[in-house]
């Protein structure tokens, strides 16, 4: 298992060198300004008590208020919160929103809670992590395994704590309460944007292209239903418990169907007597497919597989999936790599959108949430191609220096470094 951290200081020391960054300057790229570690109490539904422990990192705010999701996983650390609290903010530069980045983590397994207990565990978070929060400091949202109900309590228990209606502080609730429509699609929405993009630079036509997702969350689940809609073949599926695979193509409404039935994808074989047979998360991930989604975890892509990667694109629905020495070795291969901080950003993107009309107390239709978003991945897209191209550096590296130069702007604008 590689160190996510010591993953995202390499690819951002890596864009910062290419860009000629005063070391002082990369220096302060390199860390979160501020890490807080909790540890709360929670009722258990046996009257027991149990401790949760959890973290929230707040990596840079040069540009505006920290931004950024809340993990529930038994594999949470600190490192890995301090990792995706760097990739937020060089996702929300990538994308041009005015937020810095952060990210919290909760380490449980709500598998194996209760819906009460869940709630107890989300308002005891808030509650650990309030004096840092707010509309104007830092605003979390979801992320691996939380979801709109669980933004929902931990709206309401800031707003209790504050004794008023605070919608901005968090984003990814229900639209009956400030969410913003499309919000639970866009993650997924703004990924198929640039994987359309791409294709269309690859010369690779959508219409019958072949899909692999690995990982079968928000993130993975929409790409699967938006890219089978562009007439892309779905031919592989997986979660954590294992995959499915046939080249015929798998319906992902049926894979969603199944795995809400059953608690897994991997079932649909023993509801569809085709030919749909099971594969491991590995094996899924080496397939020769037009396009592949790693939509799952961090670490996937590592230097013991990534010379089996036959994808065309790779598009990284999930945060850090590729490591920096997969990176080279794909590149090496000619595979357009979609990297995280810009493929994903769809998330984030309506959020901040989301945060907008709650500041304003006025709500967009979703065709307009949409089109908004389409622009701003597109752009941001065709800003990290070019940079590709002129640099003649990975995707990734050219979105970190797309990034890396406006967040440095900031910087200088407020003088933090001459
Ligand atoms: N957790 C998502 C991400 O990793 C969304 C963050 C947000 O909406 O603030 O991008």
């Amino acid at each position: 298992m590689h160190n996510p951290f010591e993953m995202a200081q390499q690819q951002v020391a890596h864009a910062a060198n290419l860009l000629g960054l005063d070391r002082n300057v990369t220096e302060i790229l390199l860390h979160p300004t501020r890490v807080l570690c909790v540890s709360f109490p929670v009722t258990m539904d046996d009257g027991s008590t149990r401790i949760f422990h959890g973290y929230r990192s707040q990596h840079n705010d040069a540009i505006g208020p920290t931004k950024g999701g809340i993990r529930f996983h038994p594999d949470v650390t600190m490192d890995e919160v301090k990792a995706l609290s760097m990739w937020m903010t060089f996702k929300c530069g990538v994308v041009g929103l005015p937020y810095g980045g952060a990210k919290g983590g909760v380490v449980c397994n709500p598998k194996q809670l209760s819906k009460g207990e869940l709630e107890r565990v989300s308002r005891g978070f808030i509650q650990a992590i309030a004096s840092i929060i707010g509309p104007e400091k830092d605003i979390p949202a979801p992320d691996v395994y939380t979801n709109a109900e669980i933004m929902g309590w931990m709206m309401d228990e800031f707003s209790r704590m504050r004794q008023s209606f605070t919608p901005g502080v968090i984003t990814g609730k229900d639209p009956i309460i400030g969410g913003s429509l499309g919000r639970d699609k866009a993650t997924a929405l703004g990924c198929v944007f640039t994987i359309r993009e791409a294709a269309e630079k690859l010369g690779i036509p959508l219409e019958g292209a072949t899909v692999a997702v690995q990982g079968f969350g928000n993130a993975g689940r929409y790409s699967a239903l938006l890219l089978q809609e562009l007439g892309c073949r779905i031919v592989a599926i997986s979660d954590s418990q294992g995959g499915i695979f046939n080249p015929g193509g798998i319906d992902p409404k049926e894979a969603v169907n199944i795995k809400e039935k059953t608690g897994s994808v991997i079932h649909f074989t023993d509801y569809f007597s085709d030919h749909t047979r099971q594969i491991t998360n590995r094996e899924l991930l080496e397939l020769e497919v037009d396009i592949l989604i790693p939509a799952a975890l961090e670490d996937q892509i590592h230097e013991e597989n990534a010379d089996r990667i036959r994808a065309k694109i790779v598009a990284e629905a999930a945060n850090g999936p590729t490591t920096p020495e997969a990176d080279r070795i794909l590149y090496n291969k000619g595979i357009h790599v979609i990297p995280d901080i810009l493929a994903n950003a769809g998330g984030v993107t309506v959020s901040y959108f989301e945060w907008v009309q709650n500041l304003m107390n006025y709500h967009w239709p979703e065709e307009e949430v949409n089109s908004k978003l389409e622009q701003k991945m597109v752009e941001a897209y065709h800003n990290v191609y070019r940079m590709h191209q002129e640099k003649k550096v990975d995707m990734r590296t050219a979105a970190y220096m797309v990034s890396i130069a406006r967040i440095v702007k900031a910087m200088v604008a407020r003088g933090w470094i001459k």
